[in-house]
């Protein structure tokens, strides 16, 4: 579905990312972890066009992606790390859902406000919830009406960066149904970053690492923590116990 070759970015002449390969299957569901600062945020945000890489190419099902493009803007959604920076702060979340039916005209015009309702409703966003604007809703709920308004674009590919880190353990297993439910009802591709293992365990099939600019190690998550070789993919699962 994703495959992203040789991919090198720097900043200032500083390189964070430096050549990496990562295929994502479709409908699998693959974890990325490293360390803080390693440079997971910076490739979720090159493969959405968000940031421009030096060097290297990312193609959706084959085509180089065109970033530019409003297909490829639907096709492909990355949901910030930080919730509140990913909602525009004037928008109620019903406002934020139906902006993107709207903008990818996805749907009946007319059945639009009550589709936005129920995918917000489905993230756990009631209806009095959906009419406040970011500021007057949890980090939590901000981050279910990002994750809402992005599954409502119906993309192929969703990369979701650290979409665990700010919610509490409750939220946090609340959030992994719900990707599960939406990943069973449509097998969408799903690239989820962390810098945590245990989300990882229980949501992917496969978990790669970055270190040092590359993907230092890629396996099927039974084999990842059973015969892990690199280094920091050790020191992740014996953090586990
Ligand atoms: P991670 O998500 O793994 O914590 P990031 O991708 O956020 O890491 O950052 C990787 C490195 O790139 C860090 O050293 C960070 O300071 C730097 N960086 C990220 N974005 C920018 C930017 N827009 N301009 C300059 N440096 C950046
Ligand atoms: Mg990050």
């Amino acid at each position: 579905m994703l495959t992203i070759s040789n991919l090198h970015k720097s900043f200032h002449d500083q390189p964070v990312l430096r050549g990496i390969d990562l295929k994502l299957e479709a409908g699998e569901i693959v974890g990325l972890i490293g360390r803080s600062g390693s440079g997971k945020s910076t490739l979720g945000r090159c493969m959405v066009g968000l940031e421009t890489a030096q060097s290297g190419e990312v193609l959706l099902q084959g085509q180089k992606i065109v970033f530019g493009q409003v297909e490829t803007r639907r096709r492909v959604q990355y949901l910030w790390q930080d919730p509140v920076q990913a909602l525009s702060p004037f928008l109620s979340a019903h406002a934020t859902v139906l902006e993107t039916l709207n903008g990818f005209r996805i749907g009946d015009k007319q059945d639009r406000n009550e589709h936005a309702g129920k995918l917000l409703d489905g993230f756990g966003i009631t209806k009095e919830l959906s009419t406040r604007r970011p500021h007057m809703l949890s980090g939590g709920q901000c981050q279910r009406v990002a994750m809402a308004r992005a599954v409502a674009a119906q993309p192929d590919v969703l990369i979701l960066d650290e979409p665990f880190s700010s919610l509490d353990l409750v939220t946090q297993l609340s959030t992994m149904q719900l990707l599960e439910r939406i990943h069973a009802t449509r097998p969408l591709t799903i690239l989820i970053i962390s810098h945590d293992l245990a989300p990882l365990l229980r949501l992917c099939k496969r978990i790669a690492v970055l270190d040092q600019g590359r993907i230092a190690e890629e396996l099927p998550k039974d084999d990842f923590l059973k015969g892990a070789s690199h280094a920091l993919s050790r020191a992740y699962v014996e953090q586990l116990q």
